[in-house]
C-alpha cells in the first residue's frame, strides 16, 4: 500500500497514517518496516533510517499526540496538555543533518532525529494562528491537512485520495436517480 503525503506538513502526514479514525481506524504503520518505508517515502526526511520496535512505539505515541493537537486546532479548543508534552519532548531531540549539493538536499540522522524533525514541523504549524487546518470533507477520511490555497477553499485532503472518489460517488448516485426516474 502506498502512503500519501498530501497534508502539507510531515507531522500531519504522520497523523494521517491512521485513516477512518472515527469509524473503523485503519493503521498503516503496524511494523518497524512500515515505518522505515514511510520515512523513506516522505521527501522531507532521510532516505534510509533504521526502526526497531521501541522506536515504532515512540512514533505512534507522537503520532497520536499530533493528531490530538491538530484536532484541538480544528475544533478551536485548548491543546491537550499531555499531548503538548509528548510533542515538546520529541522536538527537544537532535536535529537531522542537512547538506546542500548540486543534486539537492541530502538529509541524514537516526529515528530520534526524524521524530524531532516531525515534532518541530508539527509545532510550527500548530502554533501558526494563520495556518488553516481542516479535516477532509470526505466522510470517513478524517485526515487533517493544511489548506494553503488562495482563500482556503480546499475541501479534500487530496484530489486523488478523496476528491475524485466523492465526485465519482455523486455521479453514480445521479445516474442511479435518473435511471429510477
Ligand atoms: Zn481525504
Amino acid at each position: 500500500m502506498d502512503f500519501s503525503f498530501v497534508s502539507g506538513n510531515p507531522a500531519l502526514d504522520l497523523a494521517a497514517t491512521v485513516g477512518s479514525r472515527r469509524d473503523k481506524p485503519v493503521d498503516t504503520l503496524l511494523t518497524p518496516a512500515d515505518l522505515e518505508r514511510w520515512v523513506a517515502d516522505c521527501h522531507e526526511l532521510p532516505d534510509h533510517v533504521t526502526v526497531d520496535a521501541p522506536a515504532l512505539g515512540t512514533t505512534v505515541s507522537l503520532r497520536e499526540a499530533i493528531y490530538q493537537l491538530a484536532l484541538d486546532r480544528v475544533l478551536d479548543r485548548p491543546f491537550d496538555p499531555a499531548s503538548v508534552e509528548i510533542v515538546n519532548n520529541a522536538a527537544a531531540g537532535p536535529a537531522l543533518t542537512i547538506r546542500l549539493s548540486d543534486t539537492g538536499v541530502h538529509m541524514s540522522g537516526d529515528m530520534t532525529a526524524v521524530l524531532s524533525h516531525i515534532a518541530r514541523a508539527g509545532i510550527a504549524v500548530l502554533a501558526d494562528s494563520r495556518a488553516c487546518l481542516k479535516e477532509c470533507g470526505r466522510t470517513g477520511c478524517t485526515r487533517i491537512y493544511l489548506d494553503r490555497s488562495r482563500g482556503a477553499r480546499r475541501t479534500w485532503c487530496g484530489m486523488e485520495e478523496c476528491g475524485n472518489r466523492v465526485k465519482a460517488a455523486a455521479y453514480r448516485a445521479r445516474k442511479r436517480a435518473s435511471a429510477d426516474g
